[in-house]
């Protein structure tokens, strides 16, 4: 309970409050209560007013006139003039954009409180006001008006004490943490520009399963838990000098560290290269994530981490923010901490527009289209089959790379719609192909995403139909990563790809995990032998070994192998005489535009 005055707890002080929204009358009786004043009459609109009004004769009315903005006025009218206790004070609510305050105050309302309603400041000025107008019916000498000044000022800081830090621990909470943070960026901005900026760097430790210590132990007790992670952050960070102590406006210097809301804390690291910062963060998280003896019991408090350093021109909302994003990459992919990337980061603003480019691309076909890369058999010379590759020329960026916009499908849930319009397109331009005579494969490259995917797999034998594909001349490529990530749903998805007759390569062979034991578990029936090992297949005598083991493997488990990434004569040549049964590369053939493809099928025909 916040502390009250005396005069307040005196009093058995009278309230009637106008509030149409539920919510916000809610939140208005609970500050009041906490003020110590109990006898709250709520009404949501002005219908009972002045029965209400005579019947309890408040001492204090707080009258919303957001939306009921000409009733609150004849009623402010009647209190002043024809109501048994004309000097009552009243208070007003209204948001930022209610422009009658001037009106109001004219009318003989005595202030006015912003809504939504700040905890604190209603706290502040309800508390003032009552204050002010008791002191007109209290003898008020001087030492009297004394006390109540320095009564009030004692609320203030209390309020405002509460209102910067956290109320278990004491530590400084978001607030006061951001308010650090933003005299630190507006401090370095006057510097002189010449001078070095000091790297700053934000890192957020998050008590990843303390929901279970809640859900467990209940709130108190997650509480104390909470005071003693507290102390054993504040006792740690306290060892470092680069950890900055956290000296904000009135307030003495604080501590090291803030709490952001229950389960983050957070401290900013001065000065600090990378390698240390990493080092830091390791030591801290090493002893804080110790299990906590606690009556008796033994609590896992498991930590991750994200950090964000301070940029050019950077403003607290988004140096926040990258920290966050940087926790959640680490979290999402099971790491103990990370530090901010763009490329990890899907909500950055040129990520933001770009997902909405690549929504409307897709609906609308866009900028969108594909390329097909020839692959040529190496006993006939002949082609055999075609990668379909992705390509999305942005109006404002320009082409970008296959696998960004992949990835970024990826990250943001359009990696479903992306497929399918990969697909449904891709198998409307293989029609063509069959239908001109040329007995092609298509390959179509599928993320691994793809493949938990609820409806892919009759999203894709419909299409087949559609476009009279024999679904032996569909070649879905995927890559060894697949049997990582939730291996047993992977498997099942490949095995009623292959049982509709529909064939697998695993692409990018050699630059995952690549192993002979995932090779047998998969019914793979190509493999494709990453660029990586075929590029200097000619100069580097530990290639042509892996290469050549590879494709003696893959002779022995009846496994096709096509080598990607061929750009010279001498390489395709190599290749052929270590057996590989197709190539795929820029020497043979450029990725080509549908027609091109139909075209060059044509002259190679002649
Ligand atoms: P990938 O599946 O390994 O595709 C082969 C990549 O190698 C293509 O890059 C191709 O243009 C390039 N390439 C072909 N021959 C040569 C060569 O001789 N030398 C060199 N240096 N590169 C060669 P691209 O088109 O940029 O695609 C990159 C990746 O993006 C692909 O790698 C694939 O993983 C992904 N991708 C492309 N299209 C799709 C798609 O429709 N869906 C999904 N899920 N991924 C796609
Ligand atoms: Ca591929
Ligand atoms: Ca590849």
């Amino acid at each position: 309970m916040l502390p009250v005055s005396l005069a307040l707890q005196k009093q058995s002080l009278k309230v009637l409050i106008v509030e149409s929204d539920c919510n916000e009358g809610d939140l208005l009786s609970g500050i009041l209560n906490s003020l110590a004043i109990k006898d709250v009459v709520r009404l949501s609109d002005y219908q009972n007013f002045k029965s209400s009004f005579s019947s309890i004769i408040p001492d204090l009315i707080i009258l919303d006139v957001n939306s009921l903005c000409g009733t609150a006025e004849a009623n402010i009218d009647w209190v002043r003039s024809d109501s048994i206790k004309p000097s009552i004070p009243i208070l007003i609510s209204a948001n930022d954009q209610f422009e009658g305050v001037d009106q109001a105050l004219k009318l003989g309302v005595n202030d006015w409180i912003k809504t939504p309603y700040s905890t604190p400041l209603v706290a502040v000025q309800v508390n003032n006001l009552i204050q002010r107008s008791l002191g007109l019916h209290l003898q008020d000498g001087f030492i009297a008006l004394q006390a109540e000044v320095s009564q009030r000022n004692k609320i203030e800081q209390e309020l405002h004490f509460q209102a910067h830090h956290e109320y278990h621990s004491r530590l400084p909470n978001r607030a006061y943490f951001q308010n650090v943070l933003a005299t630190m960026l507006a401090d370095s901005g006057s510097d002189n520009a010449s001078e070095v900026i000091p790297i700053k760097t934000v890192v957020i430790f998050h008590l990843h399963q303390f929901n279970k210590i809640n859900n467990t132990l209940g709130h108190s007790r997650a509480d104390e838990i909470l005071v003693e992670m507290a102390l054993r952050f504040s006792k740690l960070s306290e060892k470092y000098d680069e950890v900055m102590p956290l000296q904000y406006g009135i307030y003495e210097p604080a501590g090291k560290i803030a709490l952001l809301d229950r389960t983050h804390f957070t401290i900013i690291l001065s000065n600090v290269r990378q390698w240390r910062t990493e080092e830091i963060i390791e030591q801290l998280l090493t002893q804080c994530s110790q299990p906590l003896q606690f009556q008796g019991m033994q609590i896992e408090t498991p930590i991750s981490v994200g950090f964000a350093s301070s940029i050019i021109g950077d403003d607290v909302a988004s140096w926040m923010r990258r920290a966050h994003v940087a926790l959640e990459f680490a979290e999402q992919e099971k790491q103990l901490w990370a530090g901010y990337s763009e490329q990890a980061d899907r909500y950055s603003k040129k990520k933001l527009t770009l997902v909405a480019d690549l929504r409307n691309a897709i609906a609308c076909s866009q900028g969108l289209f594909l390329h097909y890369q020839p692959q040529f058999n190496c006993q006939n010379g002949e082609i055999s089959g075609v990668e379909v590759l992705l390509r999305w020329n942005h109006p404002v960026y320009g082409p970008l790379p296959a696998d960004e916009i992949v990835a970024l499908a990826e990250q943001t849930g359009l990696i479903e719609p992306l497929t399918h319009w990969v697909i449904s397109h891709a198998f409307s331009q293989h029609q063509k192909v069959l239908s001109e005579g040329f007995d092609l494969t298509l390959s179509v490259n599928l993320s691994t995403l793809n493949l938990w995917q609820e409806h892919l797999l009759e999203d894709i034998a419909q299409q087949l139909e559609i476009y009279e594909i024999p679904p032996n001349r569909l070649i879905l490529e995927v890559t060894e990563t697949v049997l990582l990530k939730k291996p047993e749903r992977s498997l099942e998805f490949l095995r009623c790809v292959t049982a509709l007759g529909i064939r697998i390569a695993l692409d990018d062979f050699g630059t995952g995990f690549s192993s002979l034991a995932y090779l047998k578990k998969m019914p793979v029936s190509e493999l494709k032998i990453d660029r990586a090992f075929i590029q200097e297949l000619c100069f580097s005598h530990e290639d042509q070994v892996i290469v050549k083991s590879i494709i003696s493997m893959c002779q022995g488990l009846g496994i096709d192998v096509v080598a990607e990434g061929v750009e010279n004569e001498e390489t395709k040549s190599k290749l052929e005489s270590l057996g590989c049964d197709r190539l795929q590369g820029y020497f043979l053939a450029k990725p080509l535009l549908g027609c091109d493809l139909l075209l060059r099928l044509a002259g190679e025909n002649d």
